[in-house]
């Protein structure tokens, strides 16, 4: 699809446009940046590293992948937003990481709302209950993600962004009730998108549609 076409259908909804480039080459991202796109996703530390050096320093990077507590040092000083924070221990060093980097680092809570067993997230809003959100100074908690199943059933796909939906309701008026930066919905890729802004996507992670397809 068009770069422009989507950013304006995407843009009229309010939805934010993460430019999924991971495997595409620098050239690539350049292309979407000089059509005005600046915010785009990769899921590997290595290779997000490495086009954070030789790209705009303008531009927003996050993190979509699944990220290895070893290696957020690599990405604390720069990454604009993470969005694949399950666990703990995680949170804790990507706290230590940004405190070190005297910032503050934007994150999603991820939940696993697929049932394919490969999926990685946190099972529901049970998890985080009482979790002792305020103690975590250099962490700016901003919202959820999710990624549903990969099929061609709609309707199987349609709930699991519901469930998504659902639970960060259940956050947005509990813990995070005085907190207006909750306020973030990351669900939707290349081949389900349009579902998940139908089910509440506020932000949706876009890759092959815009780049091609990956080989
Ligand atoms: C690769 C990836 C995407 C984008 O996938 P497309 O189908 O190419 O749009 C979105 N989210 C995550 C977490 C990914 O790893």
């Amino acid at each position: 699809m068009e770069f422009l076409d989507l950013k304006s259908k995407l843009d009229a909804e309010d939805v934010t446009l993460v430019a999924v480039s991971k495997t595409k080459p620098v050239s690539a991202i350049l292309e979407l940046y000089h059509q005005g796109q600046r915010v785009f996703g990769e899921n590997r530390v290595q290779e997000l590293a490495s086009k954070y050096e030789s790209l705009p320093k303008d531009i927003e990077w996050h993190m979509i992948g699944h990220l290895q507590k070893n290696k957020v040092k690599y990405i604390a000083p720069f990454v604009s937003m993470i969005h694949s924070v399950g666990s703990v221990s995680l949170l804790e060093e990507i706290n230590k990481r940004a405190k070190q980097n005297e910032r503050v680092i934007d994150i999603l809570l991820q939940f696993k709302i697929a049932t394919e067993e490969t999926k990685y997230g946190s099972s529901g809003h049970e998890d985080w209950a009482d979790f002792p959100f305020d103690k975590y100074e250099n962490v700016r908690f901003r919202g959820v993600m999710g990624m549903a199943t990969f099929t061609d059933n709609t309707d199987q796909v349609r709930s699991e962004f519901r469930r998504l939906k659902n639970i960060f309701d259940n956050l947005k008026t509990s813990i995070f009730a005085t907190k207006d930066e909750f306020q973030v919905i990351s669900m939707g890729m290349s081949g389900d998108y349009v579902v998940a802004i139908e089910e509440g996507s506020n932000m949706v992670r876009i890759g092959s549609l815009l780049f091609g397809a990956r080989r």
